[in-house]
């Protein structure tokens, strides 16, 4: 295992976190004063119920009417006596997103806008499985973003701010809604609403906090209780934070790796300037949560003639070489105005059996809800273009 990052890449994380905080959520409270207790940690909700005078266990009640029962009342707490539940909700909101649309394509899968608080808007996708009963919830962490990947539809929209973990665990809250799967399904009962994956808009890994905290809450397990198998986090490559969401929360790590050289991964990817290719292979190296049985997931758009020779298929299967790792092959979803054309059928195949033929799982992922912009890297919310997009 390589060694642990060093001092200079602690003093990074420290800055990483201090600049996230310039684009912090609004603050959780009505203009009627009352407090939205969705996004409070367990601890925080019980301090607040404890200022009103609660005991402990009250809390307790409470997280499990919230996320286990799905309750957006306090009026539905049937197990807490009447003139409590008053008191609740004169102070407090189980708060939901709005959504502004709701689309669905032809395949089933749909998009939500979701509007927030203070009107600022974000996308998330429900992918059903064609077959089984489950299916995939893509989230996004902030309002656009602030890497401005040359292929990305987000990456045209500037960083607006960081989603709050109650705007993060609302996403998957409202979608829940959506499909009626309340109570939260126990343990290995099939869920139809069954993995998440933080590919939505923006770098999770530039919103840390707010997305750790959303994940302990889905991942606690008198609630929401989906396991951190069943967690994906996509990250561009922000080498000092995926050590920590790795120790910390043991979610699954997907890498947008997407180029095999630096000179082509600094064009595509903008902040491999930063942290070039072999930190980040590094970084997946020692990243805890990756085995066999849980492989880091390396994504890789497919740009015609830009990325997808026989020879960068080569050089991808010598980067990963020994690493727990599967491969995505994704075909470049295209999105208005943007400047790369999808690799051929072919390319994509040959690519691909490079790719196994070392040893490696190389799906090429099928587009998903295309039509209706929802596919990888088509979303986008309408404030804030960046300058020439
Ligand atoms: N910011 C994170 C997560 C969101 S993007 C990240 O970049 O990993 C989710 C995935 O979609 C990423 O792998 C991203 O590179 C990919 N993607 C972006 N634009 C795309 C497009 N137009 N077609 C196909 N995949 C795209
Ligand atoms: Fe941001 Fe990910 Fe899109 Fe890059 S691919 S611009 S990191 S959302």
């Amino acid at each position: 295992m390589t060694a642990a990052p060093d001092a200079l890449t602690e003093a990074e994380r420290t800055r990483i976190l201090a600049k996230s905080a310039r684009f912090d959520p609004p603050a959780a409270t009505l203009a009627d004063g009352r407090r939205d207790v969705v996004g409070l940690s367990r601890d925080e909700l019980a301090a607040e119920l404890a200022a009103i005078g609660e005991a402990p266990f009250r809390a307790r009640q409470v997280w499990h009417w919230i996320y286990h029962q799905g309750a957006t009342d306090f009026a539905a707490m049937s197990s807490i006596a009447r003139p409590t539940r008053e008191k609740l909700a004169e102070r407090f909101v189980i708060g939901r997103p709005e959504a502004a649309t709701v689309q669905t394509a032809a395949d089933d899968t749909r998009k939500w806008l979701f509007r927030f608080r203070d009107g600022q808007e974000a996308e998330t996708v429900y992918i059903p499985d064609p077959v089984e009963d489950r299916g995939a919830v893509c989230l996004s962490s902030q309002v656009g973003c602030t890497l401005a990947c040359r292929f990305c539809h987000t990456g045209t929209q500037i960083l607006t701010r960081n989603l709050g973990a109650a705007e993060i665990v609302g996403q998957f809250m409202a979608a829940r809604d959506a499909y009626g799967e309340w109570p939260s399904p126990k343990g290995e009962t099939p869920r139809l609403l069954s993995t998440i994956v933080l590919m939505g808009m923006g770098e999770p890994l530039y919103n840390y906090a707010n997305v750790a905290k959303a994940m302990t809450i889905v991942m606690d397990n008198e609630g929401i209780a989906l396991s951190r198998r069943r967690i994906t986090l996509s990250t561009s490559g922000v080498v000092p934070m995926m050590d920590r969401a790795g120790a910390e929360l043991g979610v699954n790590l997907a890498v947008s790796l997407h180029a095999v050289r630096d000179d082509l991964r600094d064009e595509l990817v903008p902040l491999n300037r930063k942290y070039p290719i072999a930190e980040l292979i590094a970084a997946c190296r020692r990243y805890p949560a990756a085995s066999n049985a849980r492989r880091i997931t390396f994504e890789y758009v497919m740009l015609r003639g830009v990325n997808d020779s026989p020879a960068d298929a080569r050089e991808l299967v010598r980067l990963i070489a020994g690493l727990p790792a599967k491969v995505n092959l994704i075909p470049f979803n295209p999105w208005p105005g943007s400047a790369y054309e999808t690799s051929s059928a072919a390319a994509i195949a040959r690519f691909s059996e490079i790719v196994m033929a070392a040893g490696f799982s190389a799906p090429v992922r099928t587009p998903r809800g295309r039509e209706i912009l929802a596919a990888c890297g088509q979303l986008r919310s309408a404030v804030g273009a960046r300058a020439g997009s």
